[in-house]
Formats: C-alpha cells, structure tokens, sequence
C-alpha cells in the first residue's frame, strides 16, 4: 500500500506529480515533504508488490523527533505509505496530533481501503484519525493487480467522503500499459457499487462521480522493477524526458527501519539509494549526506541522461531503451558493475 506512491510514479509520475506538484527549480535535492512508511505489514500479497513484509514497526518516539526536526527546518508537509499505513493506526493519530499542533499540513495517505474486518471498525478508525485532525486525502490503489473487495472499497469511500464530508477526500491510482482491461472492469464495478459514473481510463480527466463524490483517477504505467520485472517489458523502445527526479524525488522518504531515502520512485529500496537514518541524523545531516552520496547527488544534479551517456562511452550497451526512469535507476543501481558505475558517476560529477 505503497508510494508513493507521484509526473508522480515514474511510471508513477502521474500520481507523484499530482502528489508533489511543486516544480523544481534546482538541479538539486531539496526536500518538500516527509513521507513516513510506519509499517511493512499488509492485508494483501500484490503480485507486483517490492514491499518485504517483515520488518519491524518505524518507531513512534524517533518519528516525532524528526517531524519535529522537519517542522524546524522549514519541512511543513507530511504523507503516509506503507505496507497498509492504517495496521499503524497509533501512529498516524499521534504525527497527525503532533503535526497539526506544529501548524504542519498533511498531503496523502495511501491505502488498499480494505483493511478492516466490519463497517463499524472501519468507521471507528476513519473517525479517529479524523478527531486527530488528519486533513489530508486518501490515495487508494485499484487496478488488476490490487485483488480487493471492491464492496470493501466502495465502503471505505462512503465513509471517509461522509467523516471528513468532502466529496474528493479519495482520489484513485490505477496501473495502465498491462492487464488494462480488468483495471476498467474493475473501475466500472466500483462506480457502479458507488452508484456513480466512471468517465473511462484513457480520458486525462478520468473519474468516477456524482452528486456525492468526486473521485478522480490518476494513471501510471507499471515499473518493472523488484517483482514486477516479470510482469512487464521494461525496455520499451524510447528513452525517458525526464531527467532530473521532479517528481517522486525530494522527499524524505522514511521506511520502517528508520531509513531516509531521498524519494519514493521505485528504485528506492537499493542501498546505495541511503542518505542516512532518523536514528541519528538530522534534517541538515541528511542533506549532507545527499550532496555526499555520489549516487544521488549525480542523480539529482546532474541527471540520469548524464550518467547513462557516461557509462555508453565507457563501453556499456544497455538492453534497449526506456521511459521509466525509475526502471533505469534501479537498472543501474542492480546490474551495472558497482566499480564501473562509481567510476562513471566521479566522471560526471567532474564535469559538472
Ligand atoms: S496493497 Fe499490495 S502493493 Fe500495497 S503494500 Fe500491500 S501488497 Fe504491497
Ligand atoms: S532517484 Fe531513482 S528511484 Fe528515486 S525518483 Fe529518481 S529515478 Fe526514481
């Protein structure tokens, strides 16, 4: 129940970019938001998912000293991911308490919405995260590869529209470029369990609504990357134009083993992706850290553009081409020799 997960993903850059809809000035990293990822536990088993569902919950305590950090440092909006954010309920009240006592504003949970067992607990739960004064919106994921209860999610929808009465409180996120004719279907059955209108996948405007609700879909194309390798060509014939990460880049993305990353694109697991912990850096010690980090200092101010030319002139043939820059990344960061790729990257910062 990922990130977010934002241009926005990569092939998430539709959502990401919705998501963080600041354009980006600089070529280089500068943080707008906190994205906490409190657990890796969740309700359902996504055949595409990257999440390892095994790690120990993010600590409370650390957290809210790094949101107070952030809210210091100038960092004012927070998000949530997960696994399923909501198996971490304690903790999305408290950053949610926490943050809005700080004058913080929240951006998105997001959710499968079909993590509780009854009506009555769903309702309980929404409404204390209302009372703890979450006034973000919710980002649920429905598509081929989310095998939810789509009742369960029509409920989630009812519910979360009528506590916070706002008829776009759920916006969706659907996968498009593979299986898309069981992500419509999908789509179709929940407007219609809605009682509402869906406006169709291919339309920029896609939605689903009606005198109660508007939810507007956004859609992004798959990145093959971790699991989802398998599920989809990632050498689809074009290079990516974005460069830079504007998108599901300048975060810090928090992962539940207190991890810092500087975005939610789906490269981000790969270590050399680190800029530090919340354990024991601070928001400018992670800023630092990102300058120092070759990997993402490159990534960030020079671009991807910069390095793959780098590693063409140092003799790399890559498989194809691709549209994903987040694929690209985690091509680099998973089969590009770890001396060469380091080599490349000393050669275009040099340039620079
Ligand atoms: S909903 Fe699916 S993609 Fe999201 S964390 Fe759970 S298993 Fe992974
Ligand atoms: S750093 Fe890599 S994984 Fe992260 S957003 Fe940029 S391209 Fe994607």
């Amino acid at each position: 129940m990922a990130l977010v997960l934002f241009k926005r993903v990569c092939p998430l850059y539709p959502l990401l970019a919705f998501m963080y809809n600041t354009p980006m000035k600089e070529n280089k990293f500068k943080p707008q938001e906190i994205m906490f990822s409190p657990t890796t536990r969740c309700n359902l088993r996504c055949v595409h998912c990257g999440t390892e569902q095994t790690g120990k919950p993010l600590p409370k305590k650390t957290a809210l000293n790094f949101l107070d950090a952030c809210n210091k440092f100038g960092i004012k909006r927070v998000g949530f991911t997960g696994g399923e954010p909501f198996y971490a309920l304690d903790f999305l009240c408290l950053i949610s308490k926490e943050g809005v006592r700080r004058g913080m504003f929240f951006d998105h949970i997001i959710t499968n919405a079909v993590w509780f067992k009854t009506k009555k607990e769903l309702y309980s739960v929404l409404n204390q995260l209302f009372l703890c004064g979450y006034d973000g919106r919710f980002f649920v994921s429905v598509d081929a590869f989310h095998n939810q209860d789509l009742r369960k999610v029509a409920s989630f929808i009812k519910v979360a529209s009528q506590i916070w009465t706002l008829p776009n409180i759920v916006s969706i996120s659907s996968v498009k470029g593979t299986r898309e004719r069981e992500t419509r279907t999908k789509l179709k059955k929940l407007a219609d369990l809605l009682e509402a209108r869906f406006t169709g996948l291919t339309s920029q405007k896609a939605s689903i609504r009606n005198k109660d609700f508007l939810i507007n879909i956004f859609s992004f194309n798959l990145s093959p990357v971790g699991k989802a390798v398998r599920l989809k060509n990632p050498w689809d014939g074009k290079w990516f134009e974005d460069d830079f990460c504007k998108g599901p880049g300048h975060i810090f993305f928090v992962l539940s083993d207190q991890t810092v990353k500087p975005c939610c694109g789906y490269a981000h697991e790969a270590d050399i992706l680190t800029i530090g912990s919340i354990k024991r850096d601070s928001p400018q010690q992670l800023l630092l850290n990102a300058k120092q980090n070759r990997f993402v200092s490159t990534v960030f101010e020079s671009g991807l553009h910069a390095i793959r030319k780098q590693l063409e002139s140092s003799g790399i043939r890559f498989p194809g081409k691709t549209t994903n820059h987040c694929f690209f990344c985690y091509y680099l960061t998973h089969h590009i020799p770890r001396p060469l790729l380091n080599s490349c990257l000393e050669k275009v910062h040099k340039k620079s």
